[in-house]
């Protein structure tokens, strides 16, 4: 049985990421999606809407997307969660230095749960699928759960995220989107890590009309 989760988008961190909590709305249980730094912020949120962390999801392991993976580890009984690839790669001392270079900052990807494509995880009655997406990092992953994708770093409203970066690869980006998202149901809402689009979220439908990546170099082909 699968249920519809409660959503909330707030903007963390100097690098203004989407940090999302989710939560199943029969329990009160829920995941907080890439927390991108204001540890306080995220906390008061939980708080006020009364829901019990269970988890963090991160879209993948750059660190302006998990910055505040251990802030909120120490403040509250939740495990990590991320795939294995960025797990690996960045805990690697070339990569962290390479990674301080491109972006001006970096942190290890420690995690407690090393996911892998397919798996799910459970939070009350929500069952949220992890669907691997490499390209914008070689563990970057989607999370759905419900009608509702978590894009992390790999799909902006009307954008993709950067394949320069260490790790990165612009066809296996595209790929990732062709195979794994494109083939979701057209109604699905696509929350981005960043709000970087004319609207912070869309839906999968309009990125199939308008995402000049997916109209001219997937439906183009
Ligand atoms: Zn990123
Ligand atoms: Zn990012």
């Amino acid at each position: 049985m699968n249920v519809e989760p409660a959503v909330y988008r707030i903007v963390t961190g100097e690098y203004q990421v989407n940090t999302y909590i989710l939560s199943c709305p029969e329990t009160g249980e829920g995941a907080i999606i890439d927390p991108g730094g204001d540890g306080n912020k995220i906390l008061a949120l939980l708080k006020e809407k009364r829901i019990r962390a269970r988890y963090i999801l991160n879209t993948h392991g750059h660190a302006d997307h998990i910055i505040a993976n251990r802030e909120l580890k120490k403040a509250l009984d939740l495990q990590i969660c991320m795939h294995e690839e960025d797990a690996a790669f960045f805990s690697r001392p070339d990569i962290l230095k390479t990674e301080e270079k491109e972006l001006g900052l970096s942190t290890p990807g420690k995690a407690d749960i090393k996911l892998k494509d397919g798996d799910t995880i459970t939070v009350g009655k929500l069952t949220i699928r992890v669907i691997h997406t490499p390209g914008h990092s070689p563990g970057s992953v989607c999370y759905l759960a419900g009608g509702s994708l978590f894009t992390g770093d790999t799909l902006f409203v009307g954008d993709v995220g950067r394949s320069d970066l260490s790790g990165g690869s612009f066809a296996t980006l595209l790929n990732s989107i062709k195979e794994k998202i494109i083939v979701l149901p057209l109604d699905t809402k696509i929350l981005p890590g960043h709000d970087y689009g004319e609207t912070p979220d869309s839906t999968l439908a309009w990125e199939m009309e308008e995402n000049p990546y997916i109209t001219d170099f997937i439906l183009a082909e």
